[in-house]
């Protein structure tokens, strides 16, 4: 295995990855809440830790990956209103009509963007059984209290043996000045004490019955316990933005060392910001762009489209650790040296070998391997392409060679990269490849028009119904047969 080193929030070093299992790699990332579209902020996280498990499986680890969706309990600021509610609420609709809906958006993005499915995808609702008995363990272990149908986490009891801070660096001065404005505290017998269990109010739609009444689960908990459900006790790898750091990563630990009396996550990552005009991107304030805005070209923020691929491209040229900002003038620089990466892709299928090499591939190859190795630094990575696209034209105009064995190294660890790591596409492969259907379909436009004039029903039939079954519809008119995809 590698020499892998990543930056440990929680040591604020660079480790060298050691996994709890030899061979086999746990990593659980926050997923989105689910009552509006996601941005391109949130896009970021989400790839970044697409890219990291890329390079895990690249590696030979059996990857575990673990993403939820938080469809119930995400307090707002300043209620004892949850996220998904509240917008149910205003656009009265059932609270899973709005969850629905923004899963199926949030599929459908990442899809565009060729991000890998997780492992699995848990829901806060599909977990409320199992929140339910770990508060039930959490009181028992003298860690939580319950005041009129709510049940709290008690930070000061938990801080007299254990650490509240220990991941944000906080004392608990801070967590009171942080926490003061959360969750509605009129029953806490601290302000940084937070909700394992909200008491519903009669005008709350999301509630389920539990030991204490009717109510909905703390947001910090589904996380706690969907984590430990599915990857143990102790895991490696806890991921998410760094706006979740504290308090929702700092609870998780202290939730997890209630019931489990361990210390959850050997490796915590964080991700840092997307701003855009300087300010992080933000659903609330609407500092913010869609991904289909950038795939349409519709926001004042950008000149015209970009495709998933080049938005992708502009983002992994940006350490995960390091804040990005977006503007045209940056996207529109990202798409100029991403087409320059794809051309050099392409002449490099065409080069020819020489007998000897002139340029050191192997010790080139390595270097990519160094960078991602090194907390996965795409943007050295990416600067070690270039490299190559460098060499590829020289070898092109006759300047350099390369013998066959090196050009084979040099061609696939280029692809490796760029494709299988960084997730990247080709968006010229797929304009070549939406040709051949297009020749092929109309070949059997043809075939079928034959079979017709001989009356052969039996094949044009099953031509047409064999299309349709591939989701190609053909339709007769009187210019002839069209076709549409489905
Ligand atoms: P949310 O749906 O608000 O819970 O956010 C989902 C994920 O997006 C979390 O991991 C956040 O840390 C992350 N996130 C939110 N805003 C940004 C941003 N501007 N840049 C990068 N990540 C973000
Ligand atoms: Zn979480």
């Amino acid at each position: 295995m590698q020499n892998l080193f990543l930056y440990n929030s929680l040591s604020n070093k660079k480790e060298r990855f050691e996994p709890v299992k030899e061979g086999y790699v746990g990593m659980y990332v926050c997923g989105p809440t689910v009552y509006s579209n996601v941005h391109l902020g949130n896009v970021r996280t989400f790839m970044s830790f697409d890219m990291i498990y890329r390079y895990f499986l690249h590696l030979g680890y059996k990857v575990r990956y673990v993403r939820n969706i938080t469809d119930a309990g995400h307090l707002t600021d300043d209620s004892d209103e949850d996220k998904i509610s509240k917008k149910a609420r205003l656009e009265q609709l059932e609270p899973m009509e709005i969850v629905q809906r923004y899963t199926t958006d949030f599929h459908d993005i990442l899809n565009k963007f060729n991000f890998l499915p997780p492992s699995i995808e848990p829901t806060a609702t599909g977990h409320i059984v199992e929140q339910i008995e770990a508060i039930e363990t959490i009181l028992k272990n003298g860690l939580a209290y319950e005041v009129n149908g709510s049940v709290y986490f008690d930070v000061i009891k938990y801080n007299e043996k254990e650490h509240y801070g220990i991941l944000s660096k906080r004392n608990i001065e801070d967590a009171i000045e942080n926490t003061r404005n959360l969750e509605g505290q009129s029953d806490k017998k601290n302000p940084q004490d937070f909700a394992l269990w909200k008491k519903a109010e009669p005008e709350h739609i999301q509630r389920w019955n539990s030991p204490w009444g009717s109510g909905f689960p703390g947001w910090h908990l589904e996380c706690t316990v969907m984590s430990t459900k599915y990857l143990g006790e102790q895991f490696d790898i806890h991921g998410g933005g760094m706006d979740l750091k504290f308090p929702h990563h700092e609870c998780e630990i202290a939730q997890a060392q209630a019931c489990n009396h361990i210390n959850p996550v050997k490796y915590w990552l964080h991700g840092n910001m997307l701003t855009m005009n300087g300010k992080k991107m933000s659903k609330s304030t609407g500092n913010n762009i869609l991904p289909e805005e950038i795939f349409s070209g519709e926001n004042d923020n950008i000149s015209k489209a970009y495709s998933p691929s080049v938005a992708r491209f502009f983002m992994m040229q940006a350490h995960y650790r390091s804040i990005l900002d977006f503007s045209n003038d940056a996207i529109l620089a990202a798409e100029k040296g991403y087409n320059r990466l794809l051309e050099a892709i392409e002449l490099s299928k065409r080069l020819e070998a020489s007998e000897t090499s002139t340029l050191g591939v192997k010790a080139w190859s390595q270097k990519c391997y160094e960078a991602m190795n090194d907390d996965f630094n795409s943007p050295i990575l990416i600067a070690n392409l270039f490299e190559a696209v460098k060499w590829i034209n020289l070898i092109n105009d006759g300047k350099e060679s390369l013998s066959s064995k090196d050009l084979e190294l040099l061609t696939s660890t280029i692809n490796t990269f760029v494709f299988d790591i960084l997730g990247l596409e080709n968006a010229q492969m797929q304009d070549d490849n939406s040709e051949k259907i297009d020749g092929l379909v109309h070949l059997l436009i043809e075939m079928r028009k034959k079979a017709r004039d001989d009356r052969d029903w039996a094949l044009s039939d099953k031509i047409r119904d064999e299309l349709m079954d591939l989701g190609i519809q053909l339709k007769d008119g009187k210019d002839g047969t069209t076709y549409s995809l489905n």
